[in-house]
């Protein structure tokens, strides 16, 4: 992926220097805007990267959003509010593990919030799921959804209990499905230009999962949540079966919330 691409008229994107085996090929910042930029997602804190974003703007930032709070999505929000005296909006992180507890918002969003220039019109559209505090980002005028974590392309995201929790994901996936958008603009690897496929497939992928989650609860009594994983997730790398195990706990707790499994 290049580290800069220019990808509709005032939508421009960086990836951020964090590869890895849950970034895929980084985080990606996208400016949208010429005349007053908003950022979303800084990413994690990489002076490097908080000055490329300075740079490719161009013009002054006047807002700093963020799909949600985890560590590789929002901790460069900090020293890029700092240099540049945006405001900072999103939601507020939740207490727990993996979240960037130096978000700060100058506003919170709630679902439905928009932010207008002449330029672009961004709708706040929550999505609970992968992290209670995700929003996606309606652009009006291209109809592109940007999509954090909620969507990412080329991979399936961890929902991680408790903040994650995969009933709200599947409806979270089904609202979006709805909005009947253009394009996705993840927070991982490239724009996806079929998105009704796309997240039609996701949906698809996750009940799958789950209906293998039951079955082998119920073919194998008493196997906890660890013993359970290569059972269900015989087609990952075994170095991926510590998060498994997470999204393992999401179905058996979306299972137990609707009245299946034990
Ligand atoms: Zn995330």
């Amino acid at each position: 992926m290049p580290a800069f691409a220019e990808l509709a008229d005032g939508v421009r994107r960086l990836l951020a220097p964090n590869p890895s085996m849950m970034t895929g090929p980084g985080t990606n910042t996208y400016l949208l805007g010429k005349d007053a930029i908003a950022v979303i997602d800084p990413g994690p804190a990489i002076a490097r990267h908080t000055d490329k974003i300075i740079e490719k703007s161009i013009t002054s930032i006047r807002w700093i959003l963020v799909t949600h709070t985890h560590p590789d999505h929002s901790p460069g929000v900090r020293a890029l509010a700092a240099a540049t005296g945006a405001e900072v909006l999103g939601m507020p992180a939740p207490t727990g593990q993996h979240q960037d507890r130096t978000f700060k918002a100058d506003r919170l969003l709630t679902d439905g919030d928009v932010l207008e220039t002449d330029e672009f019109r961004l709708q706040a559209v929550h999505t609970p799921g992968h992290a209670s505090n995700h929003l996606c980002y309606l652009h009006g005028q291209l109809n592109w959804l940007f999509t954090g974590d909620h969507v990412i392309d080329g991979s399936t995201v961890v929902i991680d209990p408790p903040d994650g929790n995969m009933r709200d994901y599947i409806a979270s996936l089904r609202r979006c499905r709805s909005l009947e958008v253009a394009a996705l603009a993840p927070g991982h690897g490239e724009i996806i230009h079929d998105p009704e496929r796309v997240i039609d497939w996701i949906i698809e992928h996750r009940l799958q999962r789950e209906a293998k989650v039951l079955a082998a609860m119920q073919a194998n009594p008493g196997l906890t949540t660890h013993e359970l994983v290569p059972l269900v997730y015989k087609d990952i790398d075994p170095k991926l079966y510590g998060w498994a195990e997470r999204s393992l706990l999401a179905h058996v707790l979306k299972l137990q919330e609707e009245g299946q499994g034990s």
